[in-house]
């Protein structure tokens, strides 16, 4: 937890440094004018920046959305939606649209990507103690037991009812920040602005471009090194979401590290060759789904997907230390380590 602390505020420090690149060097004009507001929420540290005269309303009303999402969504609030359904006896409950749509998309991706995305393994993350930070190693009979009581493809949606079965526990946790900057941006636009970005620990999603007319420029943190920056995305209205092993994890006393990703194959954390995926793309409930996803699928797998896909861009760090990119993205690397560009075929 002291890991996840630290990281999370550098997270707002790379925040920062990023929303610094948008100074311009004449004096601000009203219209691009800037304006910040930090929030801690979702287990995590958010940033936002938000330009013009209605970007002090746009960051309230962002604010409040928020905290309502948090509430809507959260496994452990027991007023939220989840928390019902996974409390309700007969295993059905009427959740929000929010809720709603972040489960179809789950679903959607669970079947996309054969069930790396699953959306029902929390009995198995609170086992591994990743919801408590009260780590330990399950014996594996223990997580045999319990993987057998998982799938995402026993969560059913009709509307805005959901059912699972007995024993079943749903967690949005690989979604929800995704769905989050989303709607933070949809809100932004309401409020008549057309420039700003946002950070939800270390996630990025940015609406327009920066009042100069440059674009964006979002740094993807090292896996190897979390304090430090590894690349630079140049983008605009695009999100920038990563999923990596050094988030929240906890170390043995041989030395191994245990991460906070399972593979729902096997129900341990999912080690195929990969320690962070990062997602480029439209929308930010994608990305969060698919940087998760890709994530447990391995390299090779998630490069069939995406060229199978095409609709999105990819940075890749493999375990030994090479980036793999997709040429679709202005990308520079200020790594050590060699970046290579995915060939299309
Ligand atoms: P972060 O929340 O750090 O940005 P992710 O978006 O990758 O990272 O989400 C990881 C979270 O998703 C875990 O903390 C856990 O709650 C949940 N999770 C872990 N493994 C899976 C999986 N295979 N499918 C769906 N959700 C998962
Ligand atoms: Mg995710």
């Amino acid at each position: 937890m002291l890991r996840k602390t630290k990281t999370a505020i550098l997270s707002l420090i790379s925040a920062a440094v990023l929303c610094s690149c948008s100074q311009t060097a004449e004096p601000p004009k009203s219209d691009t004018a800037a304006y910040n507001r930090d929030v801690f929420a979702m287990d995590t540290y958010m940033s936002m920046k938000a330009y013009g005269e209605n970007a002090e309303k746009a960051l309230e009303d962002s604010e409040a959305l928020i905290l309502r999402l948090e509430s809507e969504l959260s496994v452990t609030d027991e007023n939220s939606f989840i928390h019902k359904l996974n409390s309700s006896e007969n295993g059905t409950a009427q959740v929000s649209d929010s809720a709603a749509e972040i489960i179809a998309k789950a679903l959607e991706i669970g079947k996309k990507t054969d069930g790396a995305l699953d959306i029902t393994l929390y009995p198995l993350l609170k086992e591994w103690g990743f919801t408590t930070g009260d780590y330990k190693v399950p014996d594996k009979d223990v997580i045999d037991s319990i993987l057998a009581g998982t799938g995402w493809e026993n969560v059913s949606l009709s509307g805005n009812t959901v059912t699972i079965p007995e024993g079943y526990q749903v967690d949005l946790g690989a979604l929800a920040k995704g769905y989050t900057s989303d709607s933070i941006i949809s809100q932004m636009r309401t409020d008549g602005v057309d420039s700003a970005v946002v950070s939800l620990g270390g996630n990025v999603q940015a609406l327009g471009e920066k009042p100069d007319g440059s674009a964006w420029r979002v740094s993807v943190r090292d896996p190897f090194a979390p304090d430090t920056d590894m690349c630079i995305v140049e983008v605009r209205d695009k999100a920038v979401i990563t999923s990596g092993n050094y988030e929240r994890f906890f170390t043995d006393d041989s030395g191994k590290s245990y991460w906070h990703i399972l593979d729902p194959e096997d129900g341990c954390p999912a080690d195929n060759g990969l320690v962070s995926v990062t997602i480029i793309g439209d929308s930010g409930l994608d990305c969060d789904a698919l940087s998760t996803a890709l994530f447990v699928m391995g390299k090779d797998k998630a490069v069939e997907y995406q060229r199978r896909e095409g609709n999105f861009d990819m940075i890749l760090v493999t375990d030994d230390k090479h980036i793999l990119y997709t040429s679709g993205i202005d990308f520079t690397n200020i790594s050590s380590m060699d970046a290579e560009v995915l060939s299309l075929d």
